[in-house]
């Protein structure tokens, strides 16, 4: 077998917290024990919310806790066009198309089914399903549109992607989801509907540039949190789309705050740079995690 590669993969919309902080240490642990390689990974394709602040910051965290990552890091934000050519050949094959409907027109269309009596369903994050009324639009409607200026997003015409690719999908997992999945799991991406694959003014979606940066950076092994798991259909969907190799997965456990939820970027006290003012010391932060420390031959 080759090289295993594991990366890390932050968004720049905030500080690091405690739970950043064991994904980027368990990847370590990993990629140290298979004698294989750590990247880093900045996701920063939401240009509103990231900033090359907060990517400072992720870079000082992870030094400070004793993360070693190859250089040069991928920045997504620097790829644009790389994705805009996967999403070309998609749109080309008839297997995204454009969606006009804005937030608000969609969650009307489903209180009216709602009021009507019909139970609207739900993906997995509990957001309900985008109803896929425009999956049918004339391509004059389409171009009309397009043209007039209308905000728009390209959805993925799930029913189209899966009969055309109907081999049963699976993935191997390494850890566990969250009903106890492990070993072969069964991937049902139809659960998410028609995803958003990107905007019109952004060139990509999370689901679309982490397939094809995975990629592209020959990552084996996607160590992440369980938060994802539920993701990972739509992402082995589009790797069999995209004609992509299929990685390996582990979803960790989360790291939860007092109350018992999953910790966020507003959660400032355990942000690692507060922890650090605070006198905290990375052996500290590491053996809280579980990890001996950072110098220990695996
Ligand atoms: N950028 C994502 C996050 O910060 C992680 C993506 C992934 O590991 O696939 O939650």
């Amino acid at each position: 077998m080759g090289t295993r590669i594991f990366r890390f993969a932050p968004s720049p919309n905030g500080r690091l917290h405690l739970g950043h902080a064991y994904s980027a240490l368990f990847n370590q642990k990993l990629a140290r024990q298979a004698g294989g390689r750590l990247l880093l990974r900045i996701e920063d394709i939401d240009t509103t919310r990231c900033t090359p602040e907060f990517e400072a910051g992720i870079l000082e965290d992870l030094d400070w806790l004793g993360i070693e990552w190859e250089r040069p890091v991928r920045r997504q934000s620097d790829h644009f066009a790389e994705y805009e050519k996967e999403l070309a050949r998609l749109v080309a094959e008839g297997l995204v198309y454009p969606a006009f409907m804005s937030r608000g027109e969609i969650r009307a269309h489903i209180a009216d089914a709602e009021k009507a009596g019909k139970r609207w369903p739900r993906d997995p994050d509990g957001t309900p399903l985008y109803p896929g009324s425009e999956r049918n639009l004339t391509e004059r409607k389409r171009r009309h549109l397009m043209a007039s200026g209308t905000p728009y997003a390209w959805r993925l015409d799930m029913k189209e992607a899966l009969l055309r690719f109907p081999r049963r999908l699976t993935w191997q997992e390494g850890g566990k989801g969250p009903d106890g999945q492990a070993g072969i799991v069964e991937a049902d991406p139809d659960k998410w509907g028609d995803v958003v694959l990107a905007r019109r003014e952004v060139p990509t979606s999370y689901h679309l540039s982490v397939v094809i940066d995975d990629a592209q950076q020959g990552v084996t092994d996607i160590v992440r949190g369980r938060d994802l798991f539920h993701a990972t259909p739509v992402h082995r969907l589009l790797q069999q789309m995209l004609r992509l190799p299929e990685p390996r997965y582990l979803h960790h456990d989360l790291v939860l705050g007092p109350d018992g939820r999953k910790l966020s970027k507003s959660n400032g006290d355990t942000a690692l740079c507060e922890m650090r003012q605070a006198g905290r010391a990375p052996d500290d932060i590491r053996s809280r995690l579980g990890f001996t420390s950072v110098q220990a031959a695996p």
